[in-house]
């Protein structure tokens, strides 16, 4: 049997095992594929008795591959290991993700008031927001006290990093506002990541948030959508079972521009109304604006036949066809066809990989 923590994904070329428990990655040929499905919950000599003395050489070898890396082992009783559901179990939650951008020159309090109060009601969960000037403390502190006040989980901020502002006035920052998590300040003039541990005497040295300089200017989400192997998802099964289903940038999300805008994601055209008339409640039960949530992997056009395509995010915001609802993610350098990066996109690649030859 295979681990409960580990998947079986095929592709055009070749296919995967992934280890989400470890997030170590393991590409097999398609026969051991159909071997690892077919084999599942089955007696070992009775899939020998299926194999010829040739085939049973490289059934022994992969046995020896998948219990050496425990993504499998043997059970006697295996209806004490039933397969696990893979529907996310996430009904609860009616908005997951809101993306707030914030112009300070024309910011109103009282409509942030009121759209905070709309995400409270609807249990929102995370918050990001994009000032869209230099980092302001005072007035980021208004933004994010009344944010707390929603019972969200986590906040994060873009902005663009203010010289007159030190490390330790931001880490004094992050270290208040306990669900502000990652801090982004665009065109620094150097690249770091500063974590900002609990200073607090006596208490353990605690990882509270993280700053993050960027030597680039914040191109309002134009950034967004990038798909390489260093940023696709091998350590989280939810994930995974979440993209089966559901669409994995765009389910339970919303954003509101500058203006009060109400759209899928910053970076769409689409408006479905305006923060000044309209509810958030009103916006998520359109079915035009929920039509994105609800978009698979497995209807992108390439994606696919993809090994990765429940590793990976999907943007419906730039794509290979504008006029096609399920093209293929326009930042991806990765081909399935050829099972090929482009040299571009392989710069961070973190997971160990291997591969099992073909059995003839
Ligand atoms: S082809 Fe599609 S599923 Fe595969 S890595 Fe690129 S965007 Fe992700």
């Amino acid at each position: 049997m295979l681990s409960a923590g580990c998947k079986l994904v095929d592709g055009y070329t070749r296919c995967a095992i992934i280890d989400y428990g470890r997030g170590d990655l393991y590409f097999i040929s398609h026969d051991y594929y159909t071997l690892l499905q077919k084999m599942d919950r089955l007696k070992i000599k009775d899939i020998e008795k299926e194999l010829d003395s040739d085939s049973r050489i490289h059934f022994y070898n992969f046995l020896d591959f998948i219990l050496e890396n425990e993504l499998g082992f043997f059970a006697d009783d295996p209806m004490k290991f039933p397969v696990m559901s893979e529907m996310p179990e996430d009904d609860y939650i009616e908005l997951q993700d809101v993306i707030i951008e914030i112009d300070q020159q024309i910011f109103d309090l009282e409509i942030f008031l009121k759209l905070c109060d709309d995400l409270k009601n609807l249990r929102c969960k995370d918050f990001q927001i994009r000032l869209l000037s230099t980092a302001d403390l005072k007035f980021l502190t208004t933004i994010v006290d009344i944010i707390e006040t929603t019972n969200c989980n986590y906040i994060e901020i873009h902005c663009m990093f203010n010289p007159d502002i030190t490390e330790d006035d931001l880490s004094e920052f992050v270290e208040k506002h306990v669900l502000v998590s990652h801090f982004y300040l665009y065109g620094a003039p150097f690249i770091r990541k500063k974590e900002v541990m609990n200073s607090i005497p006596g208490f353990h040295s605690l990882a509270l948030g993280c700053l993050y300089y960027l030597n680039y200017s914040f191109d309002e989400g134009n950034c967004c959508g990038i798909i390489n192997m260093g940023n696709l998802n091998f350590s989280s099964i939810y994930v995974h079972n979440k993209l089966k289903t559901r669409n994995g940038c765009l389910d339970k999300k919303i954003s509101i521009d500058r203006f009060g805008n109400i759209k899928n994601c910053p970076s769409m055209s689409q408006v479905y109304g305006n923060v000044q008339d309209t509810s958030i409640n009103e916006i998520i039960g359109n079915h035009d604006f929920r039509k994105y949530w609800f978009i698979k992997k497995d209807q992108i056009s390439v994606c696919k036949v993809c090994e990765f395509r429940y590793s990976c995010t999907d943007c419906r915001a730039f794509t290979n066809d504008s006029t096609d609802m399920y093209g293929k993610p326009a930042k991806c350098g990765y081909d399935p066809y050829t099972g090929k990066w482009k040299d571009h996109a392989m710069h961070t690649v973190k997971h160990k990989m291997n591969f099992i030859q073909d059995s003839k």
